[in-house]
């Protein structure tokens, strides 16, 4: 059975990225029937917050991407990591090594000024303890293999190989008896049960290093998928303002969680021209080994059009639970109440089929569906206050009459009073047509007006026609 995990560190909210690496890992599970696990690595602990481990659980959430079990808390684990370097001690595989600070700096001098990356020399590979100097508080190092090269197959890079002469005897358990970050992530994968590792390329070298543990452990490397960074849509690595931001972020923006998991799916992994997925199709399609090895580029405009053909494909039952729950987070919800009441609601959603056409965000259509809500007499933006002149003012005063007389309130009875009136008085379409917009929804632009009249109702629109007729 196939045993994912995601493994975001706790310094701040999920990230973009962190995201896709959750999708691919969750998609991955949920593909092959297996589990995703969570683990928040919080053994940093002047960088770890309770703060980020809410925010990332509840970007999780809300994204859609659930894990399996309770999440593993890194730093609790500690006495086990401890317990297997002990271990590897006794195994000998590991050793202590008693090189003061000092010395360790000499090291890093000494590489420096002959140009090249530091490495520990091995110095207390071989010593016994017995000659440890008296008050140097051991670390434990790992007894990794001088010759050679250790080989990561990895899934989505092919095999790397690393000459193992890079790669020194390096720390499992520091002096002040705390793993380090390499090994505890070895001893929990391991005690996790995790089969397969799908992570950032960025820690590639760090596999290289997981599998000399693991293979001093004597235990089963875990199927590894290193997977390409995003990047801005120049090429460059993501900022902020190419949007590296947290997933909060993109709900205040306004995009669905299936459309992120869509837009996200496609970096670095593509099925044939499939540009829109059902999260059914991603979990039907999606293998590891089809993942590209090239980095990502992170497009706004796309994920934008693509956000608006899923808004115009969800239903709008669906769409409007979305609305209302993203609603808090929208900052531009301007005249739209946080507690609607039902008949709000209803208004909303049959307002909805008009408002999604032109809406690419749950923001735009916030925007959009402002006219349901504004209160009488309406506030004319600048545009609207120019189309309602005299002249436009009297065409809604003559028109009137005509709507007043209606018994029948629709889109379609009031689509046909509009026509009769052009006719006979001679007007153009657009000529009544606009003026009715400007004057039902304070603006130049909205859904298609007659769509506006029937989601208003009767009572609402005469009283805003009337408030601007002249
Ligand atoms: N905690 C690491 C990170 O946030 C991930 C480590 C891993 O997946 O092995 O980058």
């Amino acid at each position: 059975k196939v045993v994912t995990r995601f493994a975001p560190s706790p310094t701040g909210f999920l990230h973009i990225g962190g995201a896709r690496t959750a999708l691919f890992n969750w998609l991955y599970a949920k593909h092959t029937g297996g589990v995703m696990l969570l683990r928040i690595e919080d053994t940093d602990r002047e960088r770890s917050t309770e703060a980020a481990t809410s925010a990332i659980l509840e970007g999780l959430k809300w994204i859609g991407l659930e894990w399996d079990g309770e999440p593993v808390s890194q730093f609790a684990r500690a006495e086990r990591h401890r317990e297997v370097a002990n271990e590897l001690v006794c195994a000998g595989k590991a050793y202590y090594c008693y090189a003061t600070p000092q010395e360790l700096e000499e090291m890093r001098e000494k590489a420096r000024a002959e140009g090249r990356p530091p490495r520990y020399d091995s110095r207390w590979r071989d010593r016994d303890p017995s000659e440890a100097p008296a008050g140097v508080k051991p670390a434990i190092r790992i007894k990794a293999p001088q010759d050679g090269e250790t080989l990561v197959r990895d899934k989505v890079q092919g095999d790397v190989r690393f000459p193992n002469k890079d790669l020194d005897d390096f720390i499992i358990l520091r002096s002040d008896g705390n793993p380090t970050y390499m090994h505890a992530v070895v001893v929990d994968d391991h005690d996790m049960g995790v089969t397969h590792i799908i992570r950032g390329d960025d820690h590639l070298t760090n596999a290289a290093r997981q599998t000399i543990i693991y293979e001093a452990m004597g235990w089963d490397v875990p199927v590894m998928a290193h997977i390409p960074l995003i990047h801005g849509a120049d090429g460059a690595k993501l900022s902020k303002r190419h949007g590296a931001l947290g997933v909060e972020a993109y709900r205040a923006m306004g995009y669905l969680p299936e459309a992120l998991r869509n837009y996200l799916v496609r970096l670095g992994w593509s099925h044939g021209d499939d540009e829109v997925m059902s999260t059914e199709d991603m979990i039907n399609w999606f293998d590891i080994v089809d993942v590209n090895k090239g980095a990502a580029r992170f497009d706004f405009a796309k994920l934008e059009a693509l956000n608006g053909i899923h808004m115009r494909n969800s239903r709008d039952e669906a769409l409007l639970d979305q609305f209302l729950a993203t609603l808090p987070y929208i900052e531009s919800r301007g005249a739209i109440p946080l507690d609607l009441t039902s008949e709000q609601k209803a208004k909303l959603l049959a307002a909805l089929p008009g408002l999604k056409e032109r809406a690419k965000t749950l923001v735009e259509l916030a925007d959009s569906a402002q006219y349901l809500f504004v209160a009488r007499p309406l506030a004319l933006d600048e545009k609207a206050s120019q189309i309602l002149d005299a002249d436009a003012r009297a065409v809604i005063g003559a028109l009137l009459p005509r709507f007043e007389s209606l018994e029948e309130w629709s889109a379609a009875t009031t689509e046909a009073a509009v026509r009769e009136h052009a006719e006979s008085s001679g007007l153009k379409l657009g000529k009544i047509a606009q003026p009715l917009r400007a004057a039902l929804t304070g603006r130049s632009t909205s859904p298609g007006v007659f769509d506006v009249l029937a989601v208003l109702g009767k009572d609402e629109s005469l009283g805003r026609l009337r408030d601007q007729a002249a």
